[in-house]
């Protein structure tokens, strides 16, 4: 056999290697599908003996497939997963600021629509996130219930999907990503900005919108609130007198007098008598221009 060998010229040596090569290539091959086919005949087995958490990966894998596409939907909706082509400043500044630069050049809304499809996507990717968690302890699990032959060539990826009966498409799900992408006129240059739509993303991106939200609700609230009778009201609370510089209109007879909120609306303040006061216009205009 040695002098068998020694005697070969090298390109035989190629050939040998490469049957050789082929050969192990097959044999696991083999042994791969033997394995798959165990693991799917004892499938109702192995997911019994791992019961409880093998019913519990089921259920939340039928649960993230079927509002996969729902997620998909929003994201797309939301402007979340695109590349966004855009001048070098603001490639530069997306870097440093990217959760404001997401929201100004994405389809985000500062209204319930786009709150509610932020939260639907936050739930779902956390979801997934347990879910990944939950299936690599579930392949553990199962794995020590397996013969040692099986154990050693099954395929560690697959085994809880299988197991579960679960479509092995979930695993192939990645973060959706927003590409802020500047690319110079001549196209010789360019960089971008990767941003992964990972659930702490899409946490801060919430918390922003959902300030801005309330604040333009709170506005709109205590501005309706403000009626003809309370503003008349107001004013014989304070004696139709200015509450800064005294003047009345018992002084003045055509003094402008208007109500003024003593802590503005945009600084959280509401439309209630106590936080209330009547000015005449001249006070009223100087308390605005210096704030
Ligand atoms: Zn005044």
């Amino acid at each position: 056999m040695i002098e068998f060998l020694m005697n070969m010229d090298i390109k035989s040596y190629f050939i040998l290697i490469f049957a050789a090569i082929i050969i192990v290539f097959i044999m696991l091959s083999i042994c791969r599908i033997t394995t798959n086919k165990y693991v799917i005949k004892n499938r109702q087995e192995l997911f019994d003996e791992a019961r409880p958490l093998s019913d519990k990966c089921a259920k939340t894998g039928i649960r993230l497939l079927d509002e996969l596409q729902t997620f998909r939907k929003y994201i797309h909706e939301l402007g979340l997963y695109q590349t966004y082509s855009c001048s070098s400043s603001i490639e530069a500044n997306a870097a440093n600021n990217p959760i404001k630069y997401l929201i100004k050049y994405s389809n985000i809304k500062y209204d319930e629509n786009s709150l509610e499809k932020i939260d639907y996507c936050i739930k779902w990717s956390r979801l997934y996130r347990q879910n990944i968690t939950d299936m690599t302890t579930l392949t553990n699990n199962i794995r020590n219930n397996l013969p040692p032959f099986i154990k050693l060539f099954t395929s560690r990826k697959k085994l809880s999907y299988n197991v579960c009966n679960i479509s092995y498409d979930l695993a192939k799900f990645e973060d959706p990503v927003f590409i802020f992408s500047y690319v110079s006129t001549a196209g010789k240059s360019g960089r971008s900005v990767e941003i992964y739509i990972t659930p702490a993303v899409l946490l801060s991106i919430r918390s922003e919108v959902y300030a801005k939200f309330n604040k333009q609700a709170h506005s709109k609230t205590q501005r309706a609130t403000m009626t003809n009778d309370l503003r008349e009201a107001i004013k014989k609370r304070d004696n139709y007198t200015c509450c800064i510089c005294g003047n009345s209109i018992y002084k003045e007879p055509n003094l402008l007098l208007e109500v003024d909120h003593i802590i503005p609306i945009s600084k959280g303040g509401k439309t209630e008598a106590s936080n209330l006061q009547t000015l005449c216009w001249r006070c009223n205009r100087a308390k605005s221009n210096k704030m």
